[in-house]
């Protein structure tokens, strides 16, 4: 373990000032639990072979690191993909899953439980529940049930129990209250699994750790592949776990440049447009632990938030990225709407992909760079495969010509 992952986090899971633990005392105590048998339990030789196993056999592991030719050539630069949309389920989220659903077997739960807002995380503990014979609970607003029906049946065939929340707006902040609630009732049989580098400590450390994967293969197969490192790592950022799982691997390459791509929106002038956390937001405390968050309206209020990627509309981010920002390590910038959907298309036309919403904010970043440096090289964490939203980009967008 090098010097970076032995300081961060701290003992108590603070990232510089951010992270912690800010929850009610019965919580607490749950934590501590999980912390000190993640600590244990994470590094047996039983968990770390089963583990192995499962990414190789079971989510089909590692996934390629690709070189785009067709638009390298057209763009400049040399650019490359991390495949996650090639791992198992389309998407990274499965990693962390798969290791939470692990540990909770280990710690001999019967019950994952979770909150799902657009249903990406549902869908992955879900498979993670079904692997480890274990029930699962998903908790989820009606409105969301309505929008994304194809994921609510995914996560019913997996065997999960999709729970209705029918209070408040009926989206994800009280399906959040809703899951802690019935994880109270039973912790002594359930585990509360998130799904970000977010929430209170040991999560952030742990959801990190399971991401970490992902840049470990990055770096070997960059290496292989062009017998030096990238010049720059980029990935989006909602809640922060796949820039997490890649930026980990290149944390001690001071040469390699790392970017975080958040999501400019409509737009980053008005509050509600956009969900750009790290760019915009000012510390605080959100679901546990601190961060920068977007409350310019009222402190601790967070602002409502917007992204045409529904898994990058929450207003924190992870607290590592909170300290990375401010040590300078990782540089934050944005991508806009119209920029993630010229990436959408552009990937799909000119290299036969389709990217998810989400990670098309890095591929934007990425075309762009790519024509201001013809002799760099720019690795891409493709977070996942765009097949969720292509109903919806062909209703609101179509299917668009690209003009160069
Ligand atoms: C959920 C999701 C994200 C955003 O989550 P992070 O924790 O920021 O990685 C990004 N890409 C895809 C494909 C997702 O499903």
């Amino acid at each position: 373990m090098t010097s970076y992952f032995k300081q961060h986090p701290t003992a108590d899971g603070f990232f510089g000032e951010y992270g912690g633990s800010f929850i009610p005392p019965v919580l607490q105590a749950e934590m501590d639990k999980i912390t000190q048998a993640y600590f244990s339990i994470s590094k047996s030789h039983n968990f770390i072979t089963e583990l192995r196993q499962i990414r190789k056999h079971f989510q089909g592991r590692p996934t390629p690191v690709y070189f785009c030719k067709t638009l390298s050539n057209q763009l400049g630069g040399r650019i490359y993909l991390k495949r996650e949309d090639l791992n198992h389920t389309g998407a990274h989220k499965l990693n962390h899953c798969m290791g939470e659903g692990l540990l909770a077997k280990y710690l001999g739960k019967k019950r994952l439980i979770a909150e799902t807002g657009a249903g990406q995380h549902g869908v992955a503990l879900a498979t993670a529940a079904a692997y480890f014979g274990l029930e699962c609970e998903i908790h989820m607003g009606e409105v969301d049930i309505a929008k994304e029906h194809p994921n609510v049946v995914r996560m019913k065939l997996l065997g999960a129990n999709v729970v209705p929340v029918t209070h408040g707006l009926k989206t994800l902040k009280e399906a959040v209250d809703s899951a802690f609630e019935s994880y109270l009732k039973d912790p002594e049989n359930s585990i509360y699994c998130i799904g970000s580098v977010v929430g209170p400590h040991p999560f952030p450390l742990m959801v990190r750790d399971f991401q970490h994967i992902v840049g470990i293969e990055a770096r070997e197969q960059f290496l292989e592949m062009t017998g030096e490192l990238p010049d720059t790592v980029t990935a989006c950022v909602g809640g922060g776990s796949n820039a997490m799982g890649i930026f980990s691997g290149f944390i001690d390459d001071e040469d390699v440049a790392l970017v975080g791509v958040e999501p400019a929106g409509r737009s980053l002038a008005k509050v509600g447009d956009h969900a750009a956390s790290l760019s915009q937001g000012t510390p605080g405390v959100l679901h546990g632990f601190r961060s920068y968050i977007l409350q310019s309206q009222k402190a601790g209020e967070p602002d409502p938030v917007y992204s045409i990627a529904s898994g990058l509309d929450y207003p924190g981010s992870g607290p590592e990225h909170c300290m990375l920002k401010d040590l300078g390590r990782v540089t934050y910038t944005t991508a806009s709407d119209e920029e993630c959907l010229d990436a959408f298309y552009r990937l799909s036309r000119r290299e036969g992909i389709i990217p998810a919403l989400e990670s098309s904010h890095a591929l934007a970043w990425a075309f762009q760079y790519a024509r201001e440096n013809s002799t760099k090289s720019v690795l891409v964490n493709l977070s996942g495969r765009g097949d969720k939203d292509i109903d919806f980009v062909l209703e609101h967008y179509g299917i668009r010509e690209l003009q160069d």
